[in-house]
């Protein structure tokens, strides 16, 4: 049985799990040059992370030499706000990167350090802010909303991640419907999706805005983090065709789009 994190990170440190420069590989910003920050802690266990890493705090984090290179150093976790800002910093060679994304984890657990940290590598390095996130903490999310740029937020189906959230998802999705960030939608779909429950999400987010982009995002096939013994199966392309014409009765944009950086075999 897993123990889940409940309280956010108080203070001006953070814990890490490395800092690197890489080509987004999901949703909106599909292909766009980012400076990942990814940060520790998750409260929730979808089945099929693929970031299972983040779960628990780890003792170190690890550093990209420079941008692209996959070479790392090895720092001990926390890390400063000060220390985050100077690796940011050196990642920010001119011309390259898009925006810094945001992702773990969950980096609302984060939410106290990021209202400070923010506004200064938004100074530092003029790049728009995007938040990766499983789309639960609308709490946290009101203290960084002012300081974002754009938000991809997951909308877990327990047919899928073993995760419901349905409520805290459309309170989530509403105040950033009602802000200026951008907002889109990832749904991992796979070979168990309950139908159902994927046209109540759509239901659900059109009530809000039917003009919120939703990528429906075929799972990577894995073994599952939390059962060892149960593979994640991709959808069928039978299956997808018909939910993402199923969804597109209820919401306007529908897109189906794979994790494309594990086709180019990116981090
Ligand atoms: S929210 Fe993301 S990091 Fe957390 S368990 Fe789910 S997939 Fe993994």
């Amino acid at each position: 049985m897993t123990t889940k994190t409940t309280a956010t990170a108080t203070t001006t440190t953070a814990r890490l799990v490395e800092v690197f420069s890489a080509i987004q590989g999901e949703g909106l910003n599909v292909g766009t040059r980012q400076i990942f920050i990814r940060f520790a802690l998750c409260d929730l266990r979808c089945h099929f992370c693929d970031s299972s890493n983040t779960w628990n705090a780890p003792n170190v984090c690890r550093i990209e030499r420079f941008p692209g290179s996959r070479d790392f150093e090895v720092y001990s976790n926390p890390v400063t706000l000060s220390m985050l800002l100077q690796w940011v910093e050196r990642q920010n060679i001119p011309h390259l990167h898009d925006s810094i994304s945001l992702t773990g984890g969950e980096p609302l657990l984060h939410a106290s350090f990021l209202v400070e940290f923010l506004p200064q590598v938004r100074s530092a390095t003029q790049l728009p802010i995007y938040l990766e996130t499983g789309g639960h903490r609308s709490e946290q999310l009101a203290m960084v909303l002012p300081y974002l740029d754009s938000v991809g937020m997951d909308f877990k189906l327990e047919s899928v991640s073993g995760e419901k959230r349905f409520v805290e998802h459309a309170r989530f999705l509403q105040l950033c419907d009602d802000s200026q960030v951008e907002v889109f939608v990832k749904i991992i779909i796979s070979a168990s999706t309950d139908v159902v429950e994927l046209e109540q999400a759509a239901q659900i987010i059109a009530k809000i805005n039917r003009s919120i982009p939703i990528f429906l995002q075929p799972v990577t096939p894995l073994v599952s983090p939390i059962h060892a013994e149960k593979a994640i199966i991709a959808p069928s392309p039978d299956q997808v065709l018909r939910w993402q014409a199923d969804m597109k009765r209820i919401v306007k944009h529908v897109r189906v789009v794979p994790q494309t950086h594990k086709m180019l075999n990116q981090l």
